[in-house]
């Protein structure tokens, strides 16, 4: 009977009787998944607990300071917890650094020095960061303070190419930038233990070479993070994992004190470094969203992993695949006709809380060399720790998504995705009941 009434529940929003007992059959098939995921959930909200508590968080840091922000007890105190939960010595987490991107220009600008060199043994860095380097010139990159870039790919296999990595460590190697997440490639994403065995490599040939992990995305999916492994800087956006979607701006660096100082230097000021830099009111919700943050990484993960097992029967192509560990949240699933990526992206954008009503169309965006399509419906503009998907409009014609704050939502959203599919005559009904059809069988590539 309970059954039945959450079955109305969906049915109220669209969902179908064949979409929504396929996707029971699916979610059997995953308990220890999940389990597992809500293992390292709680762990991790132990440590955030076990962090604030051993930092005295008390309720007058959750208020905040205006003008230049002297003494600002809970901005200081948010710090030391920061530090506390990613083991490192010291952390910077600002409102006024107003991304990723930012954080990670600003950990890179304030640490090298003209005549120093950059070197990535990952591959290519995330897009937003080759303007940064100076790999696309670009006004104020590192390029044009004769900073110098290096990288190594990844072997065929995604394995570290180290001979390479040996050769390219020279004397003006100051610092190596290794990115957790895949972000939009196609390279598996690093774990924390391989990122761990990469910095002992690399400090084995340079001792004082400074590593810095990109790890937007990558926060609390384990039980390690990067300063765990000897990262020297540890950096991430707080409208991603950390910030547990209440944080609505900001962005965090995690790392020795004098990587840290550096970056406060150049964030405000020499000499004025994390004395100044008021806090407004944000500070709650950066507290509250960081004790968020384990169980709502969790719930995106279970979404993604849920996707997973949902499309990959269909014979849609998806990247991690149904079994495989996850290190961060992203999920990407091949969809393979321009039909079906817009039908995906309009069915995450229908199952949203907030703009369900808007139709998300592919665009013009800057930057790309091909059409856009967005589904964003988020409480804070632009939040990828909320339910989220894009894809470039060009073959294979691959949708990414992460996200989504709860369970039940990321669970509705993906199955109203999959409704919006069947809806559109884009998969055939009959696999649904089956659920194991030869890969390719299902997708229809026009009506
Ligand atoms: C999102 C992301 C960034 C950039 O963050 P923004 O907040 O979008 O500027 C950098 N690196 C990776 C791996 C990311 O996922």
């Amino acid at each position: 009977m309970c059954d039945n009434t959450l079955r109305r529940q969906y049915e109220a929003l669209g969902i179908t009787a064949p979409v929504y007992e396929y996707g029971m059959k699916i979610l059997e098939t995953l308990e220890e998944r999940f389990q597992q995921i809500d293992r390292t959930a709680e762990y991790n909200q132990l440590k955030v607990i076990h962090a604030m508590q051993e930092c005295r968080v008390s309720e007058a840091c959750l208020l905040g300071t205006t003008g230049y922000g002297y003494n600002d007890l809970g901005r200081d105190t948010l710090e030391q917890v920061y530090a506390r939960v990613f083991h490192t010595e010291d952390a910077l987490v600002r409102p006024q650094i107003t991304c990723g991107t930012h954080a990670l220009a600003l950990a890179l600008m304030s640490n090298l020095r003209p005549g120093d060199e950059l070197l990535s043994p990952v591959g290519k860095p995330y897009d937003t960061l080759e303007e940064v380097i100076g790999i696309r010139p670009s006004r104020g990159s590192l390029a044009e303070y004769g900073i110098t870039y290096r990288q190594v790919e990844l072997l065929a296999d995604g394995g570290f190419d180290y001979e390479g990595i040996r050769k390219s460590i020279t004397e003006k190697t100051r610092l190596v930038t290794i990115q957790r997440s895949k972000g939009y490639q196609t390279r598996p994403t690093l774990s924390v233990e391989r990122i761990g065995e990469l910095i002992a490599f690399v400090k084995g040939i340079k001792p004082d070479v400074i590593c810095m992990v990109d790890n937007c995305y990558g926060e609390f999916v384990e039980e390690r993070e990067p300063g765990d492994v000897g990262a020297d800087m540890v950096v991430g956006s707080l409208i991603k994992n950390p910030g547990g979607g209440l944080a609505p701006i900001g962005g965090y660096i995690a790392g020795t004190g004098e990587c840290v100082e550096n970056a406060a230097c150049r964030l405000t000021s020499p000499g004025l470094a994390k004395e100044v830099g008021a806090s407004l009111g944000v500070l709650k919700d950066f507290y509250q969203g960081l004790f968020l943050a384990p169980t709502v990484t969790a719930a995106a993960l279970k979404g993604a992993v849920f996707a997973a097992n949902l499309y990959q029967p269909l014979g849609y192509g998806v990247v991690p695949d149904s079994v495989e560990s996850r290190h961060d949240i992203i999920q990407a699933v091949t969809l393979g006709s321009p039909e079906a990526l817009i039908a995906f992206c309009q069915g995450i954008q229908a199952g949203a809380a907030v703009d369900s009503h808007v139709v998300p169309e592919p665009w013009d965006m800057p930057g790309y060399d091909a059409r856009v399509i967005m589904a964003a419906g988020a409480f804070v503009s632009g939040s990828s720790i909320e339910l989220s998907a894009d894809g470039p409009m060009k073959p294979p014609y691959t949708v990414y998504f992460q996200g989504g704050l709860t369970w039940p939502h990321a669970k509705f959203g993906i199955l109203r995705s999959l409704q919006s599919l069947v809806d559109r005559g884009l998969v055939a009904e009959r696999c649904l009941k089956s659920g194991k059809e030869a890969p390719g069988d299902c997708r229809k590539t026009s009506k």
